[in-house]
């Protein structure tokens, strides 16, 4: 096998791809100089929303600002938790600990990676009570006020069981859809559309990416939208009057124009992804390799976008210098647990208390899915991958 070079993510072929739709309208946006919340931003909003089967959007500066202003909107603060994964991006609890709130981890599906909804129903019947209608955890005296499932590598967290939590307990589903957009839970239900609020990022290696960063929350409560929107603007309406107190969360207007142009062919891009996975799952298990390596699981009747394609295997440490070696990049998402991070330490977790966030965090490695890799690259990446353990 003669060395090749295979990056974990190349933007420049799909940037060639759009080049001649997408400067024009760069071109358009200078020449208007209107550079904030236009024209383009408002039909962003639309076709996203429509896209992910919700009422609205609300155009944002990041995902992570989608998270900030979407627990700010529903007014979680001091006194509040919000029950998450620690196996995800730091900004998922790190947004809840910056409103003043407390982040609380249950551990994870090892075979999704997501927020195991048997262990959040384990926490809720164990560690909770109920105080004036309020759920109340036992051991802090923390109002339990919202969930936040993350679909991570852009597969659904299982939204059924999810959400009849939520409604039974009066709970609201603030849902960390930076990799997931375009996600189907079961009967084509789009991730966005099922929680509270959905919060999308458009950071550049996202499935639909922007040229810097970019976000956007659905809802589908009119209410709920308006209340982002005012937030957006710092609280202003009528402008200079706030009865709230918001930030700027804006999403710039050539932002907005790109990704206009990029939403025409995110579809085929999936598509891309989900046939490069295919390729590698049959090459993994033609190989023989399965004692030591196990491909995605992807839930059954649901759409798995593969923002990344994750595999789990013995000896990561050693695959991923192989691979360096041969010249394939990758990726450790994530190190290590959000449980034991150092700025988290005052939450008082310990090693030891999530097994399944911590073993998914020494055994998986994402190899590259983009959807402009050449079969020669994919052929590569998988042999490479197959030469390592046999
Ligand atoms: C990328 C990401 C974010 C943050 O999005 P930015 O646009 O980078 O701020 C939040 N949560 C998850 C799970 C992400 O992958």
């Amino acid at each position: 096998m003669s060395k090749m070079t295979v990056p974990l993510l190349d933007l420049k072929g799909q940037f060639a791809t759009i080049r001649a739709e997408v400067m024009p309208l760069i071109d358009q946006v200078c020449s208007s100089q209107m550079f904030i919340l236009g024209e383009h931003v408002r039909l962003l909003e639309q076709e996203v929303a429509r896209y992910c089967g919700a009422a609205e959007g609300i155009g944002v500066s990041s995902g992570t600002d989608a998270l900030l202003v979407a627990l700010m909107a529903l007014d979680i603060g001091p006194g509040d938790e919000v029950i998450t994964s620690p196996y995800t991006f730091f900004a998922t609890a790190g947004t809840i600990a910056r409103v003043g709130a407390r982040p609380v981890f249950c551990d994870i599906d090892p075979r999704t990676f997501n927020l195991s909804v048997p262990r959040v129903q384990e926490f809720i019947e164990r560690h909770c009570t109920v105080k004036d209608g309020q759920l109340v955890n036992a051991r802090t005296g923390g109002r339990v006020r919202a969930l936040m499932p993350v679909h991570l590598y852009g597969q659904t967290v299982d939204m059924q069981p999810l959400m009849q939590i939520a409604r039974e307990h009066r709970l609201r589903v603030i849902e960390d859809a930076a990799q997931a957009i375009g996600t189907e839970y079961l009967n084509g239900a789009r991730i966005g559309s099922i929680g509270d609020i959905g919060c999308f990022s458009f950071f550049p290696s996202k499935n639909l990416g922007a040229f810097g960063d970019a976000g956007l929350c659905t809802a589908n409560d009119p209410e709920l939208a308006e209340r982002l929107r005012v937030l957006r603007v710092h609280g202003s309406k009528p402008k200079y009057f706030h009865a709230l107190i918001g930030g700027n969360f804006r999403l710039d207007e050539l932002q907005a124009a790109v990704l206009r142009v990029k939403l025409k062919h995110l579809d085929a891009w999936t598509t891309a992804r989900q046939d490069n996975a295919a390729f590698y799952d049959a090459q993994f298990q033609s190989a023989g390799v399965s004692g030591q390596l196990t491909t995605p699981y992807a839930m059954p009747g649901c759409r798995h976008i593969y923002n990344q394609y994750i595999v789990r295997v013995k000896n990561r440490d050693g695959l991923k210098a192989h691979l360096s070696e041969r010249g394939v990049g990758t990726e450790i998402y994530y190190p290590m647990s959000l449980h034991q991070q150092e700025c988290f330490k005052y939450l008082g977790y310990k090693t030891g208390d999530f097994p399944e966030s911590e073993g998914a965090a020494a055994e998986t490695l994402a190899l590259p899915i983009y959807p402009e890799l050449s079969p020669e690259q994919l052929a590569y990446v998988a042999a490479s991958v197959a030469e390592f353990y046999t």
